[in-house]
């Protein structure tokens, strides 16, 4: 129970890799809100899932491209649970396309959610971290930042986006004691993969030395050693979690 006393707020927490952190926290003891932009019943599961393993957890709606309802949704879970101490910004959408064809509005949805989500969600977080002088912000990138992918141009921009962005957050709050690292997640097992037309999917599977694909627990496992207090000496990191895609 390493994260007793902490509180914590996942967006995109109702499904896949967001669901799986919001457990993996809870399991350590964290306190957690778990955000989502439209699955309300799927939310109330996660929260219902992580009171049985004993903390405390509310489910908060809130579309993360909406800059003002990521506002009211920080002062929410500060007014419900009392303090924030870990923010995950997980929420993330693609809309794949080749870039000849990719229409204006599929490539400002990715961004407004992936990119400037993130950017509302931890612009809120900022006051109440720096002031308690504690924090551990961790954003949800891809190995699609770093190495680009045929039919992404949007999503691998709002991730490479994320690392400079949280490289940024990382040096305005280190000296607070807020560390800001992200996590690059490979190929992982959720409706955002098997949504993949077959060839794609057969394809970056053999683009993996482990050859599986990763499972959500996996990542989650990755974000708890960031969240942790222990990890507090490291910020502006980038952890790859994709079976060796990227190396
Ligand atoms: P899923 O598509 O399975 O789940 C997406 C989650 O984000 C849902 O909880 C959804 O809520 C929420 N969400 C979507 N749009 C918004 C929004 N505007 N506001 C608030 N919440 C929103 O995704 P994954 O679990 O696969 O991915 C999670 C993160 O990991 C994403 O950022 C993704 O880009 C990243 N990632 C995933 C990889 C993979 O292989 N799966 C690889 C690399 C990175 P609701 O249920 O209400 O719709």
């Amino acid at each position: 129970m390493s994260m007793q006393g902490k509180t914590a707020l996942v967006t995109g927490g109702s499904r896949g890799i967001g669901r799986a952190i919001c457990l993996a926290l809870a399991r350590r003891g964290a306190d957690v809100a778990v955000n989502y932009a439209g699955n309300e019943a799927a939310a109330q599961e996660v929260a219902n899932a992580c009171r049985a393993l004993g903390v405390r957890s509310i489910a908060v709606g809130a579309n993360v491209a909406d800059a003002a309802a990521c506002g009211e949704m920080v002062k929410q879970v500060v007014a419900e649970l009392g303090r924030l101490d870990i923010l995950v910004c997980n929420a993330g959408i693609t809309r794949d396309n080749l870039a000849l064809m990719m229409k204006e509005e599929d490539f400002d949805a990715v961004i407004d959610t992936n990119l400037k989500g993130a950017f509302s969600c931890m612009k809120a977080a900022y006051r109440p971290m720096m002031k308690q002088k504690y924090g551990r912000i961790i954003a949800l990138s891809s190995v699609v930042a770093l190495r680009g992918n045929s039919g992404q141009a949007n999503y691998a921009a709002s991730k490479a986006g994320l690392i400079g962005m949280c490289k940024s957050f990382a040096k305005e709050l280190a000296g607070r004691n807020v560390t800001v690292n992200l996590i690059a997640p490979g190929y992982i097992n959720t409706d955002m993969t098997a949504a993949l037309p077959a060839a794609a999917q057969e394809s970056l599977m053999a683009s993996i030395p482990m050859a599986r694909l990763g499972e959500a627990e996996d990542v989650a496992n990755a974000v708890c050693f960031f969240a942790e207090e222990s990890a507090g000496y490291i910020t502006g990191q980038v952890l790859c979690v994709d079976g060796g895609m990227a190396v």
